[in-house]
C-alpha cells in the first residue's frame, strides 16, 4: 500500500472508532466532591436513550451521595469512574437500579429503561441507595477485581448485608421489595453448611427452589441482629471481620 493510502486507512479507522465511542459514551465529566473526583460514562440501551436531563439528574444524585458517604466512610478512592448503563430489563424489585463495584475506583450502575414512571423515577427511587451500596463495597474491599475476601456464600452474605443495611439507613428505604417475613435462622443454618464453592448465582440470585437473593436477605438480617445485640452502629460494624459479625449476631 502507498503511504497516502495507509494514511487514509488509518484516518478512516480513527473516525470510525471515534464515531462508535461517542455513540455509547455520551458524556464524560469530572466534578469535585470534597476530595473525590468523579468521571461518568453513559451507555444507552438498544431501546432507549438517556436524555440530557437524565444524565444531569444522575450526576447530581451521585455527587450528593459521595459527599454524604465521604463524611461516614472517608476511605474512598480519590477518583471514581462511573459507568452508567441503561438496560431494557425489569428491575422493579430493586427500585429500578442495580450496580456492581468492579474496582475501588470503578462502579457500574444499571438503570431500567422500563421502570414504572420512567428513567427519572428510577433515578429518584433507586439510584442513591445503589450508589451507597456500591461505595460501601469499595471501602470494605468487596470488589470484583482485587477482592480482599475468601470465597463462600457466608462471606458474601455479610458483605452484601452490610452494604444493604448501610444504604438502607442512609436513604430510609429498604433496598428491595422482598419479604423479610421468612425463617432467617433456618436460612443461616443452610448458608453456614454450604461448601465454600457453592453456586454464587443460586444463593445470591435465584435459587432453584424459587427463593430470591437468599444471601442478601440473610446477610441484612444477620447485620441487623449484630447491631441490635452489640449496640454498634452500621459504620462501626462495617470495619469488623466476617467472623466477628457472625459472632455478634449469635452465630
Ligand atoms: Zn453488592
Amino acid at each position: 500500500m502507498k503511504k497516502n493510502s495507509i494514511k487514509i486507512l488509518f484516518l478512516t479507522i480513527l473516525i470510525i472508532c471515534f464515531g462508535l465511542y461517542i455513540n455509547f459514551s455520551t458524556s464524560i465529566e469530572i466534578t469535585k466532591d470534597g476530595n473525590i473526583k468523579t468521571n461518568f460514562v453513559f451507555e444507552n440501551s438498544e431501546e432507549e436513550k438517556f436524555s440530557a436531563q437524565n444524565m444531569q439528574e444522575i450526576k447530581e444524585v451521585i455527587k450528593n451521595t459521595i459527599t454524604k458517604m465521604y463524611v461516614l466512610m472517608p476511605e474512598l478512592a480519590a477518583e471514581i469512574n462511573f459507568n452508567i448503563r441503561l438496560i431494557d430489563r425489569d428491575l422493579t424489585i430493586v427500585y429500578g437500579v442495580t450496580g456492581r463495584a468492579d474496582n475501588k475506583d470503578e462502579i457500574e450502575i444499571s438503570l431500567s429503561s422500563i421502570y414504572q414512571g420512567g428513567i427519572s423515577q428510577a433515578i429518584k427511587d433507586g439510584l442513591a441507595s445503589t450508589v451507597f451500596h456500591e461505595l460501601h463495597h469499595t471501602v470494605r474491599g468487596w470488589t470484583i477485581n482485587k477482592n480482599k475476601f475468601p470465597q463462600g456464600i457466608d462471606t458474601a452474605a455479610i458483605n452484601e448485608g452490610l452494604a444493604d443495611v448501610f444504604a438502607e439507613m442512609q436513604t430510609n428505604q429498604a433496598m428491595n421489595k422482598m419479604s423479610t417475613d421468612v425463617d432467617f435462622p433456618a436460612w443461616i443454618k443452610e448458608i453456614k453448611a454450604l461448601p465454600k464453592n457453592a453456586n454464587y448465582g443460586e444463593w445470591m440470585g435465584t435459587h432453584p427452589d424459587g427463593r430470591e437473593a437468599v444471601g442478601y436477605r440473610t446477610g441484612a438480617y444477620l447485620v441487623k441482629t449484630a447491631m441490635k445485640n452489640s449496640g454498634k452502629d452500621i459504620v462501626t460494624l462495617s470495619y469488623y471481620s466476617i467472623a466477628d459479625i457472625y459472632s455478634l449476631a449469635g452465630y
